[in-house]
């Protein structure tokens, strides 16, 4: 048997979520996919009406297919989180079974269990705050939707993982160094994620024989990313400084992704890997 994939956090086709299940789709692998609940409606129609098919070309000749496409909202994890005011939204009225534990159980439902578990996913309301400017409830906010929302995938889609799965997040450097403009939390947000990939590395691999990574990715001019406003600065300053001067592609992130998801990296687990084209280790741009 092939091997089933559920990527939260696909809502187009320009950012690294669609990249990793494309790459994930040309290895073999049955492909589900989260949407966010707001975006649901635009990224299905966009899909049947033939708005990604250029994108959907595999190198093979043949069609990227996604076999399902379920609505998330990440930031719930149970029917009895959601608030009133989300429960009567029209954005969400239209959908259900969204949560966390009720897409898991959806999924269980229509495919009984996955082999691999993508976080591509992430949102700052403040991130265009600095630190310093950034409310506590934006602060938390971020941390909710960015980095609490891995652990509770995991909690809920482990139990149906298959041992020898792998499951893994995308972060940023910017957890790491100082880069003034991710704000909102947003750098807190990552380097929770990071040190949350080690310890969820040890439990889910101890008790599921799972694997956990990350990946560091350098810019991408994805919709998440153009929300924060200077991507094209962080693009153009990668291309100048990076070992490789070269604009990064989603599918390079995708083809790592495809790569820690197989069995040739079957004893990778607890680690980050960057895919930025080296610009991580620059210490002294020149
Ligand atoms: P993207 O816009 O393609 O992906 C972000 C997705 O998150 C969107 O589809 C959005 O609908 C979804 N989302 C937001 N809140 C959600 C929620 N509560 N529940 C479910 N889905 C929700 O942008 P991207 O840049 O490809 O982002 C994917 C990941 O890559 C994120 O973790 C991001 O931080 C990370 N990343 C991006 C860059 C970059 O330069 N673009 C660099 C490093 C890391």
């Amino acid at each position: 048997r092939g091997k089933r994939a559920f990527i939260a956090g696909v809502a187009d086709d320009q950012g690294f979520g669609w990249a990793i299940a494309k790459a994930l789709a040309a290895a073999g692998a049955e492909i589900l996919v989260g949407t966010w609940v707001p975006a649901l409606n635009i990224f299905e129609s966009s899909l049947r009406r033939g708005k990604f098919d250029e994108s959907r070309q595999l190198s093979n000749g043949g069609l990227f297919e996604i076999a399902k496409v379920y609505p998330l909202d990440a930031v719930f994890d149970t029917p009895e989180d959601v608030p009133e005011d989300i429960k009567n939204n029209k954005r969400y009225a239209g959908s259900s079974g969204w949560t966390v534990q009720e897409c898991a159980e959806s999924v269980k439902a229509d495919f009984g269990c996955i082999d691999i578990l993508v976080h591509s996913l992430a949102n700052g309301p403040e991130v265009t705050k600095p630190l310093m400017e950034t409310t506590r409830k934006g602060y938390l906010a971020a941390i909710s939707a960015s980095t609490y929302s891995y652990v509770s995938l995991l909690k809920y889609f482990a139990p149906i993982m298959n041992p020898g799965g792998s499951s893994l997040s995308l972060t940023y450097l910017a957890s790491e160094q100082i880069i003034p403009g991710y704000g909102g939390g947003m750098s807190s947000a990552k380097a929770a994620l990071e040190s949350d990939t080690r310890v969820l590395a040890f439990e889910v691999g101890r008790k599921y024989g799972i694997r956990v990574n990350t990946i560091s990715a350098g810019p991408l001019r994805s919709r998440a990313a153009k929300a924060i406003g200077f991507i094209d600065d962080m693009i153009n300053y990668s291309t100048a400084n990076a070992p490789l001067q070269k604009e990064l592609e989603a599918g390079d992130v995708g083809y790592t992704a495809a790569f820690l998801s197989s069995p040739l990296a079957s004893a990778v687990t607890g680690s980050l890997i960057y895919v930025d084209n080296g610009v991580h280790a620059m210490g002294l741009a020149v």
